[in-house]
């Protein structure tokens, strides 16, 4: 058996981006970079931890997201205590009192003590914590821990009393006190985000930016995390290039945001694709037009999959989400939200499609288009490839006027898209129309020990002029740097040995031309640069 230490593994879901990868993925952010700026954006970097309660309240307690896919936990220092709850919260205590009721013959409790006993010392040892703010003084917490206190006074009287009836509500008190101590928050849960527009707003409301009015345009760059099955083109920590328009709801903010990401795309070489748009309404007109679908989905939900009978009820506008291929014939017969908009919401839609038109911007109307998540209202969009096979969707987005109110900011209407950036990257390797910015410009190759210093310095210069240069760290035969030279792809190379130091003018050798030309030592930077085309940094 061999005694090699197993190596450590990434994360299921998570990936390594190597060099030849992120020289693309540099190039893409550039082009971002400078279209955000090109429309007025700025960026903003945002934690990637936040309290879970964000997401709830925005993304939307109901979701996937929410419910399934997050990365969350209590962020506390208390082992011991946490062990202690755990242990009350999956205790089993169990009474057995074969002759009740009428006699009182037989009564056995077992694991009763232990369990009393953790109940004390847990609400002994967490009265100081709580009093100095280290376990979260929420109300949630408060009630929780006054009512466990009070159920744990009460199951002591039952069992000291002896009397069977008292001795058979024993079971129940004690379930009630494992719930409690369940519900207990030993810190503020937190959630490594699985996306980034609600931390934007909430950031816009914390840092009050409203007060100095306008319109907030934004955006970022980052990882985001959701716990899902991993596929191509889909992990658990994957990267989204973001944007948010915050303080207004003019409909042109919609048109002239996805004409930028027509430009966006275009930048990166992109032109296949499909941007498909609808609107959701909002709280004026949804709800209504939600209660017709109710209806429609009242006759066939039953020859529907599981997860849309459960959201006929719940929810039912993710009915529209569904994937499952048996599901689709039924769910195009649906009736269509757009049909259903108040005259507001329809005026905006016939703006914003308007617009696109005369800004030359193609869509798709596609009255499905619901999104997952909790805070859209009015415009929706996605954008959709056929590189991508089964996750096809590579960004999305909309607008959310209601999103600042729900997070506890004041009335903002905001408007956003969220780019998957793996996926660009994915149809961007494809399409092979944009080019890495990563190779070597220049490689000096040096030969003796007298040639080093002049090397080093002519290497320093170089790279002070922003050139991409690497040389040999130690002497070597010219061959054997050439040999570096090329395997590193370097557009050129400077050799200086003996006969150039004497002469002061060094040999420059394009690499791919083959051709090789003396240069004087003090023009061989500008003369680099003017072939590579570079400007001074
Ligand atoms: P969403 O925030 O769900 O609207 O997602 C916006 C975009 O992020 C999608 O269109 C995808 O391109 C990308 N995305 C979402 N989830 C994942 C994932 N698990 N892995 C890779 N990309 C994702």
């Amino acid at each position: 058996m061999s005694n090699r230490t197993e190596p450590i593994r990434s994360v299921k879901g998570t990936r390594d981006l190597l060099p030849r990868e992120t020289a693309l993925w540099q190039r893409v952010e550039d082009e971002a970079r400078r279209v955000f700026a090109a429309y007025n954006f700025r960026e903003i970097r945002t934690p990637i931890l936040e309290q879970t309660a964000l997401f709830a309240r925005s993304v939307g307690a109901d979701t996937d997201i929410v419910t399934k896919e997050m990365y969350s936990f209590e962020d506390h220092q208390f082992g011991d205590l946490e062990k202690l709850k755990e242990r009350i919260h999956t205790s089993k205590t169990e009474i057995v009192i074969p002759s009740y009721p009428g006699s009182s013959e037989f009564v056995a409790i077992s694991n009763l003590g232990p369990f009393q006993n953790d109940v004390d010392q847990f609400v002994q040892s967490i009265q100081h914590p709580l009093e100095v703010g280290d376990i979260p003084r929420t109300p949630g917490n408060l009630e929780a821990i006054r009512a466990l206190t009070e159920h744990r006074d009460k199951l002591r009287h039952l069992v000291e009393s002896g009397i069977p009836a008292n001795l058979a509500l024993v079971p129940h008190t004690a379930g009630l006190i494992q719930r409690l101590a369940g519900q207990i928050e030993l810190g503020v849960v937190l959630t490594l985000r699985p996306e980034a527009t609600a931390s934007v707003v909430r950031a816009y409301i914390e840092h009050t930016m409203y007060n100095e009015g306008g319109i907030h345009k934004l955006y970022y760059i980052g990882p985001m995390f959701r716990r899902e099955r991993p596929q191509k083109g889909r992990y658990r920590q994957f990267f989204q290039i973001g944007a948010e328009v915050l303080g207004s709801d003019h409909p042109t903010i919609d048109a002239e945001f996805l004409e930028m990401l027509v430009l966006l795309l275009a930048r990166v070489g992109l032109t296949e694709y499909k941007l498909l748009l609808n609107s959701v309404g909002c709280p004026k007109c949804r709800p209504a037009f939600v209660e017709v679908l109710r209806q429609a989905l009242d006759t066939v939900k039953d020859q529907m999959c599981g997860d849309c009978q459960r959201r006929a009820v719940t929810n039912p506008l993710r009915v529209l989400d569904c994937k499952v291929e048996a599901d689709q014939p039924i769910i195009e017969n649906l009736p269509h939200i757009i049909d259903h908009l108040c005259a507001e919401c329809r005026t905006h839609f016939d703006h914003v499609t308007k617009e696109l038109g005369e800004r030359s911007v193609q869509y798709v109307i596609t009255p499905r288009l619901v999104r997952g998540l909790d805070y859209y209202t009015r415009t929706t969009f996605e954008m959709t490839s056929n590189v991508l096979g089964a996750q096809n969707a590579f960004l999305g987005g909309g607008r959310y006027d209601g999103l600042s109110e729900m997070l506890g900011g004041p009335p903002t209407p905001g408007f956003g898209v969220a780019i998957g950036e793996d996926r660009l990257l994915l149809m961007v390797e494809q399409a092979a129309t944009l080019k890495a910015d990563d190779a070597l410009d220049v490689f000096v190759a040096w030969m003796g020990d007298a040639a080093q210093q002049p090397a080093r310095q002519l290497v320093k210069t170089l790279r002070q002029e922003g050139l991409r240069v690497e040389s040999n760290y130690e002497a070597a035969k010219l061959k054997k740097s050439l040999g570096q030279a090329s395997k590193q792809g370097a557009r050129f190379a400077v050799i200086i040995g003996e006969g150039e130091l004497a002469s002061g003018r060094y040999q420059v050798k394009d690499m791919a031309a083959a051709q090789q030309v003396e240069v004087e030592r003090n023009q061989i930077a500008s003369y680099l640069k003017e072939k590579l085309q570079k400007g001074s940094h």
